[in-house]
């Protein structure tokens, strides 16, 4: 039993709204993500709100939000309209907000490749203003909570999601202060946190640091990236600091820094493995990549290193395949217009310099596949290569097992620089920037003996399994003091 209300904050609702062109009438289109399937039925049971944009721009406000359509049996079906709160914005300052800061700046520097980020004090106002907007929006779902559960004696807690949103608590506890509506302010970040010498290149990096800080509780996927931002408090901010407890003191408040590793419905993946229909018709080794079309995936590194093992282990000419899915993604953006580019090029050379008459070395898909079919690729997959440059956590790697049901298993190829890297140890682990070195993994993950395969399997599932999604919605109501330690009845 979970003792609080919450109240979720995010750049986008647990769902999108499509208006129909000829009626005007708006309808809700369900996203199927697992954080979704975790979160959403704690909002609903709570009786807790969910803020976000919904996805769509419109000249008049929006009006009401449509209830779920009857058939509707995702988990944000129960989610009722008046347990949603749209932010609407300005079209012009949620672009400079979202395409300019979030995806320009914070991405790149967040992922360590200031190189690539750009830095405009314009965007950072529009996203100053934005997260301005979430937190007044945030009050009045505060507001709203507080007046319909009088009867509770638990305070709601507002839990506020990743980079798009690193100011907002900051102006939800002042106000929450000035009106007298007490809550406890939860942030989580979904990508890396950097080292300070990269962090400090931003130029309002304090004002980063004191919005996060805002909160009562912060968390990230990994040890490392408490330990960053604990650092950054203490260098930039002068902040006495807590390295073995994660504790950071600011202005008389101690703030909590958690690691919450997020895992994926574990469950759910089975199931779509066990469903799924066989597509491979080919007597030939598969090795699969599944990312959105993103330079933090290392999918240049990627293509080079499969090109370098067909040229010094030219045994595995005709009889492997590199299946490459790649997502389109974030394509106003012109470092991802360059990305696709070199990618075609590259595929091209490659398939140019290999293919025969009854093979080709890649398959590229550029687009996207739905989950019942990504599970058959998952499951019928020799190797999965998840080689991200860096990268929060990447669900792909923890999806991939999940849905390794045939025996013998396949071989998971994971980088250090993801956070999944950290837990997984009994995948193989390959550097994604020594090309050679990462070639001759994929030699050894082809050629691995099948009694290793099933062990290192075995053990990477298990993990899984008992780590996952839901595991980690306990895990953040746990460290919220929400719920008692062996609650296990949470969803
Ligand atoms: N995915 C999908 N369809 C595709 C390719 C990927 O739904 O064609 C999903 C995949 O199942 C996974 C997510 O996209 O849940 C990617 O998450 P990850 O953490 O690996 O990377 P991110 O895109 O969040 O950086």
């Amino acid at each position: 039993t979970i003792k609080a209300s919450m109240i979720v904050v995010s750049n986008r609702l647990p769902f999108v709204l499509k208006k129909d062109p000829k009626t005007g009438e708006l309808s809700r289109c369900a996203s199927a993500g697992g954080l979704v399937t975790a979160v959403a039925p704690v909002v609903i049971k709570g009786n807790g709100l969910w803020v976000g944009w919904p996805g769509i721009h419109s000249k008049e406000p929006l009006g009401e939000i449509p209830e779920s359509d009857p058939s509707d049996q995702t988990p944000t079906a129960g989610l009722r309209s008046d347990q949603v709160v749209c932010v609407e914005a300005n079209p012009t300052e949620f672009d400079s907000y979202y395409n300019g800061c979030c995806n320009g700046t914070f991405w790149p520097l967040f992922h360590s490749m200031p190189g690539r980020a750009a830095f405009s004090a314009d965007d950072w106002r529009n996203y100053v203003k934005v997260n301005k907007l979430f937190a007044m929006k945030t009050i009045e779902a505060l507001e709203k909570c507080h007046k319909r559960n009088t009867a509770s004696q638990n305070v709601p807690i507002v839990w506020i999601h990743d980079y798009q949103l690193m100011l907002a608590a900051n102006w939800v506890r002042e106000a929450a202060e000035e009106r007298n509506l007490p809550c406890q302010l939860a942030f989580f970040l979904h990508i890396p946190f950097p080292p300070w010498d990269i962090f400090r290149l931003f130029p309002w990096a304090d004002e980063i640091l004191q919005g996060i800080l805002s909160c009562d509780m912060v968390g990230f996927h990994i040890r490392d990236y408490c330990l960053n931002f604990v650092d950054c408090c203490q260098r930039h901010l002068g902040c006495r600091v807590d390295r073995k407890n994660l504790l950071v003191e600011q202005n008389g408040r101690s703030v909590r820094v958690r690691p919450l590793p997020i895992g994926i419905p574990f469950d759910r993946f089975v199931d779509l493995a066990r469903g799924a229909k066989k597509i491979f018709k080919t007597q030939q080794k598969i090795i699969l990549g599944v990312d959105r079309l993103d330079y933090t995936k290392g999918l240049v590194n990627r293509l080079k290193a499969f090109e370098v093992l067909l040229e010094k282990h030219p045994e595995h000419r005709e009889q492997v395949s590199l299946l490459q899915i790649s997502v389109p993604s974030r394509t106003d953006v012109s470092e991802y217009q360059q990305l696709k580019e070199e990618m075609d090029q590259l595929v091209g050379r490659i398939n140019g310099r290999f293919t025969t008459a009854n093979w080709s070395p890649i398959r590229y898909i550029f687009g996207c596949v739905g989950q019942q079919e990504l599970a058959a690729y998952y499951r019928d997959a020799d190797v999965a290569l998840v080689t991200p440059l860096r990268d929060g956590m990447n669900l792909v790697a923890k999806e991939f097992v999940a849905c390794q049901i045939n025996q013998p298993p396949g071989v998971l190829i994971v980088s250090p620089f993801a956070g999944a890297g950290e837990m997984m140890h009994e995948a193989l682990l390959c550097n994604p920037y020594e090309i050679d070195e990462a070639a001759e993994v994929i030699h050894r993950a082809l050629t691995m003996p099948e009694d290793e395969r099933s062990l290192r399997m075995n053990r990477l599932r298990r993990r899984e399994m008992e780590c996952d999604v839901n595991f980690w919605m306990r895990s953040f109501l746990k460290a919220m003091g929400s719920i008692e330690e062996d609650d296990v009845g949470v969803t």
